[in-house]
């Protein structure tokens, strides 16, 4: 039997795993690829992770896939989307590899579309747990708080004006409802 103590160390260090966020988890990634300025290298990122990541022609309402093959994670993109769903894709599958990395040596993960957003939107649509994670990750790796703040300051925002919002999710290469979605939830 292994002493008492011991036993403790094992459970803190299993709750600590558990408890960080995916937001955090995301800012972790970025300070280690040493991300400073938008648009965030996606692309990059995955590469830095040792991944591979395929872009080709998929049906329509498939985003991508992730699975690893022979320790390769390789993350799969549908070259038909925007340019910007297919950087919210990889930024997703980025996000199973960080988050979930345990269930896709089994497995291959693909991603249809993206009905719910984050935890909280629209959890009632019963979407898993593993789904709501990846796209919060992706959220805060694609606009990092401390860039948006930076990208805010000094402005006075007003989320009816379009204009302003479109400026940002240009400069962070993200769809205009992304910018909406973390402007709206900065806390
Ligand atoms: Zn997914």
């Amino acid at each position: 039997m292994r002493p008492q103590n011991q036993l403790l160390k094992e459970n803190k260090h299993m709750s600590d795993h558990r408890n960080v966020s995916p937001e955090k988890r995301a800012e972790e990634l970025l300070a280690k690829c040493g991300i400073r300025s938008a648009p965030v290298p996606v692309e990059k990122i995955a590469k830095f992770l040792g991944a591979q990541v395929r872009f080709s022609p998929l049906d329509k309402e498939l985003s991508g896939m992730v699975f690893i093959k022979e320790n390769t994670p390789i993350i799969g993109v549908n070259s038909l989307h925007h340019p910007n769903r297919q950087r919210f894709t990889i930024a997703h599958e980025i996000g199973h590899l960080e988050l979930h990395r345990g269930i896709l040596t089994t497995s291959v993960h693909v991603d249809k579309e993206f009905p719910v957003m984050m935890r909280g939107v629209t959890a009632s649509q019963g979407t898993d747990r593993h789904e709501i994670e990846a796209n919060t990750f992706a959220a805060h790796l694609l606009i990092p708080k401390a860039l948006l703040d930076q990208a805010l300051a000094g402005k006075t925002f007003d989320i009816e004006d379009d204009e302003p919002l479109e400026e940002l999710a240009k400069k962070f290469r993200v769809s205009k409802k992304m910018m909406e979605y973390r402007i709206s939830n900065l806390s």
